[in-house]
């Protein structure tokens, strides 16, 4: 009997002593250690979410770091990186970070990666996972559960939700032409692709738009579909255009409803918007990437009428479940579409392997086991203790939207389903559009350049606005408050300068 059991630690050379092995246990512990040192003391000294650094001050420093001269130990190159990075990165966990949908991070989800990491499994074959493959799945089939998906139901998890998006359209695609060269079987493939169109709203993610180019659509292939007053798809305009296509010969092979634009937290009316893909044969994909938190809200939930009728959905676990990126996860009604991009490589998944393999489902090979985050993190919290969180977000826009719409100065575009708040400084006197968009970019600069909060950007019918997503729990109203003193103060430099 041989075993190939132990390795003597002399036998390591140098390079070695960096690799997870047995005799580097200690070192292990170290380095983790030290990395979760340096976090802890930025979580003490951190006061606000943005240091205000421009990036010619930092792209000199990273310049000047010589990559072909490596440093003594993990521990000097973690320090290197904290002043690089780290001691200028942007804090999402400040309560003044209301920039973009990206959120704290919770405690089980962070020590679970680490173990994620440290593994290395890899979710593509069971050979390379073995308990990973059934967490995964067993996480997939309870979010499923959540959304009403039926018992059919499968999915898969995915780096991001443009990458969910993307490959719903996918199975879209392919279950458009299968049906359509049932008629036309003759018909070649740029042929069929050309006559599809997928529908999504004026205010849909541009994700839709890369994800038809990607599957070789036309340009013209993404049909915006109108909005009503409060940002949602306008279901009598979603009918006219189907109707529209139809009459050219054309395939609405998709509609994808969004459950919380990336703008606004609009969600799309889904039930109306399920009964004419129903009548029109057309995939119904949802994109919750950003709503997709209210499948645990204790009190919301309903908002996400109609999902349960999707044959596909994207949810964004790194947006509203308080997930370290990356963490997105596609679900399907039929679990058997996800055969459009399965391969069976003889070398790694065998049409004939008795084991489960993952990489039927993905366009991935290679891939993290992200699910043991949200895992990890369902097994502490909760769904209810996760829904809270939301709902407290959600509640957080609905209190402060009140203060933006009766204040003079203050501009809101819609009252808010979901967590954010797009308004703008609109001064008493009155200005030319143009001038009130430079103030409002002034404003937004101004602020980030002193750190104390970071607002968002956008544009709504051609004027500048500014925005504010609410991820964070533990933001109060009144620090909300405080943030819109800072607009109001900003705005009134700009216009005592003018
Ligand atoms: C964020 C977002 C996406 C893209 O998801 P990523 O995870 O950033 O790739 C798609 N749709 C909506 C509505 C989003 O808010």
């Amino acid at each position: 009997m041989t075993t190939v059991h132990p390795a003597a630690p002399t036998a390591l050379t140098t390079a070695e002593q960096h690799l997870l092995t047995g005799p580097t246990r200690e070192a292990y512990r170290a380095g983790m250690a030290h990395a979760v040192d340096l976090v802890t003391d930025r979580l003490a000294a951190v006061d606000r979410p943005q240091t205000g650094i421009r990036p010619a001050d930092l792209a000199a420093e990273i310049a000047a770091v010589d990559l072909g001269s490596p440093l003594p130990d993990t521990a000097a190159a973690l320090d290197e990186l904290s002043r690089l990075w780290l001691r200028d990165a942007v804090w999402f966990h400040d309560p003044a970070y209301l920039a973009h949908l990206n959120c704290p991070v919770v405690l089980p989800a962070l020590a679970a990666d680490a173990l994620a990491s440290a593994v290395n499994s890899s979710l593509d074959t069971w050979d390379q996972s073995t308990g990973a493959t059934l967490i995964e799945q067993k996480l997939v089939t309870w979010l499923a559960d959540r959304a009403g998906l039926g018992p059919l139901a499968d999915g898969v998890l995915t780096p991001g939700g443009t990458q969910s998006t993307l490959q719903a359209l996918l199975l879209a695609r392919d279950e458009a032409c299968a049906r359509l060269r049932r008629d036309r079987p003759g018909a070649r493939v740029p042929e069929l692709l050309a006559g599809l169109r997928v529908l999504t709203s004026e205010v849909g993610h541009f994700s839709v738009v890369t994800a038809a180019r990607l599957l070789g659509l036309g340009d013209d292939a993404v049909v915006a579909v109108p909005t009503d007053h409060a940002c949602r798809m306008r279901v009598d305009a979603l009918a006219a255009a189907l109707a529209d296509l139809r009459e050219q010969g054309l395939e609405p092979m998709a509609v994808v409803g969004t459950a919380g634009t990336t703008d606004f937290g609009s969600i799309d009316p889904l039930p109306a918007i399920a009964d004419l893909c129903a009548e029109h044969g057309a995939w119904l994909h949802v994109d919750a990437a950003y709503g997709g938190g209210l499948l645990v809200s204790p009190t919301r939930r309903h908002l996400l009428t109609g999902i349960e009728r999707a044959d596909s959905v994207t949810v964004d676990p790194h947006k509203t479940f308080f997930q370290p990126v990356a963490c997105s996860v596609l679900l399907v009604r039929d679990g058997g579409t996800l055969r459009h991009v399965t391969h069976h490589a003889d070398y790694l998944n065998p049409a004939d392997a008795p084991e489960p393999n993952q990489v039927d489902k993905s366009i991935q090979t290679t891939r993290r086991f992200d699910a043991v985050k949200l895992w990890t993190t369902l097994r502490v919290l909760g769904a209810d203790g996760i829904g809270a969180m939301v709902d407290r977000v959600v509640d957080l826009a609905a209190e402060t939207w009140p203060l933006l719409d009766v204040h003079p100065v203050f501009d809101v575009v819609v009252r808010p389903e979901l967590s954010t708040l797009v308004f703008r400084y609109v001064p008493e006197e009155r200005l030319p559009d143009a001038e009130v968009d430079e103030l409002n970019r002034y404003v937004r600069t101004a602020i980030a350049a002193t750190g104390e909060a970071v607002l968002g950007g956008t544009t709504v019918q051609g004027r500048a606005f500014l925005k504010m997503t609410l991820l964070n729990p533990t933001t109060t109203a009144d620090q909300l408050v405080a943030v819109l003193g800072l607009v109001i103060r900003h705005a009134e430099t700009w216009l005592a300068a003018r």
